[in-house]
């Protein structure tokens, strides 16, 4: 098959690296891809979201099969696009359509499609410009903390939780008056405050039939012991010990199936990955959040866990087959780590030498995985972005792969590089 694969990050160099390690994929083309996509496949120069220029490329490069890894894309409709297009409309596009990216583009719709399927989650009420003092009344009943969303997508900065009910007044009122968060918080979801330990799920679906893929915990904080400020995830473990089999089984019978369900039930064809941030309250899982792809960095620990051949799963994904699709989760842990620039979140450089990849790459207990690379006009590999650098150590423990991880990570340097050395620490305590 010739794939065309959407995106480029950490995210989608570990996509690529899974479908050319199989023997279905005959030549695999991303647009536009990183340093280490180029590596590995051909990458293109054309936006995820310049969908006439992706339809043009596809016909000239007798492409079979095209798979979307970022959110935007699949906001802007590019699956829809596809599915009416007059001589494509038979590709298989891996990504749901517009009405199904809006579980992520709106949290509102979201809530409403939990609500309406019965599947847990933190109760909330929704909020405009038009309601405000609806709003403010609410708020001065509501329990503390007070969790505030943007309605819309916001960069993951959308989402307040106030301590004290002043900040949740002072911060609803700029959301919905002053556009904090632009036109994302014209809409504000005010919701319960869950208090418990998270993960994510990631489900494989083609619409009529899920895999539930191996689950991670990530790390979104900047600083070490979960300080500072949010990025866009600083690592990743997988499996997570505390998500044991007794409660896997509750996420996947009172999740899960109704997500599913719910989503043929509304006629959303829905073909491609959801992630479900989950909250685990006493043993009890609640939806926090869909995301209508795999998480980056959660995706460079979950797919080397993968064992049964990739393209198949994406080919039975686009074409409706899951149901015949026998998915292999391999055993072993993996741990990543993101090596990032100087500054972020905040103001970073770019175009720094990143020394030390070509020996690091050997080792086969790590993978190094590229999200903000570049090449060089020489060749060398620069960082191009504020999340540079995505390494996974993989082992029979927790602790193995840490160590594996970090070995990698201590061979390659550059001006400003940081890391969390944290990474897992928090759930060594859980038997693994
Ligand atoms: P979201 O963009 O909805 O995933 O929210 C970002 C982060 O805010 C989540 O990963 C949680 O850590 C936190 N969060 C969101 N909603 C809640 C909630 N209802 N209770 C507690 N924490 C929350």
């Amino acid at each position: 098959m010739n794939i065309l694969l959407l995106g480029s990050g950490g995210r989608e160099n570990a996509f690529a690296w899974k479908i050319v390690n199989s023997p279905k994929c005959n030549r695999l083309f991303v647009a536009p891809g990183n340093a280490g996509t180029a590596e590995i496949a051909t990458n293109v120069a054309i936006s995820p979201t310049d969908f006439e220029g992706l339809a043009a490329f596809v016909l000239q490069n007798q492409i079979d099969m095209i798979v979307v890894g970022p959110e935007e894309p699949l906001v802007k409709g590019v699956s829809d696009y596809f599915k009416n297009h007059p001589t494509l409309s038979n590709l298989p596009v891996v990504g749901p359509p517009k009405l199904g990216a809006q579980l992520e583009g709106s949290k509102d719709f979201s809530k409403r499609f939990m609500q309406r399927h019965g599947i847990p989650t933190a109760g909330y009420e929704t909020f405009t410009k038009e309601t405000i003092d609806a709003g403010l009344d609410y708020l001065h009943s509501h329990s503390l903390p007070i969790v505030l969303k943007a309605d819309g997508l916001a960069a993951g900065k959308g989402v307040l939780i106030c301590t004290t009910r002043e900040e949740a007044i002072e911060s609803f009122k700029e959301m919905l008056l002053q556009s904090k968060f632009g036109a994302a918080s014209d809409k504000v979801v005010v919701e319960e405050y869950l208090d418990g330990i998270e993960l994510s799920v990631f489900v494989a679906t083609d619409g009529l039939n899920y895999r539930i893929l191996p689950e991670a915990k990530d790390y979104k904080r900047i600083g070490e012991a979960d300080t500072g400020l949010n990025t866009g995830g600083m690592g990743a473990v997988s499996p997570v010990p505390f998500a044991d089999a007794a409660f896997l089984h509750k996420v996947e019978e009172r999740i899960v199936k109704p997500t599913v369900a719910g989503l043929k039930k509304d006629n959303i064809p829905f073909v491609g990955f959801l992630f479900i941030g989950l909250m685990n309250i006493k043993g009890n899982p609640y939806v926090i959040e869909y995301n209508v792809r795999m998480g980056d960095p959660e995706t460079e620990a979950v797919l080397p866990r993968i064992g049964s051949d990739f393209v198949d799963l994406l080919l039975a994904m686009g074409t409706q087959n899951l149901d015949d699709y026998k998915l292999e989760i391999l055993p072993h842990t993996c741990t990543t780590v993101v090596m990032v620039a100087g500054g972020y979140p905040g103001d970073y450089e770019k175009g720094h030498s990143i020394h030390g990849l070509p020996e690091a790459s050997k080792k086969e207990s790590a993978k190094i995985f590229h999200a903000g690379t570049k090449l060089g006009e020489n060749g060398a590999v620069l960082t191009n972005g504020g999340r540079v650098l995505a390494i996974t150590g993989m082992g029979e423990s927790i602790q193995e792969a840490l160590e594996n991880a970090y070995a990698t990570v201590s061979e390659i340097s550059w001006e400003g590089a940081y890391f969390r050395r944290d990474i897992g620490q928090d759930i060594l305590k859980y038997k693994n």
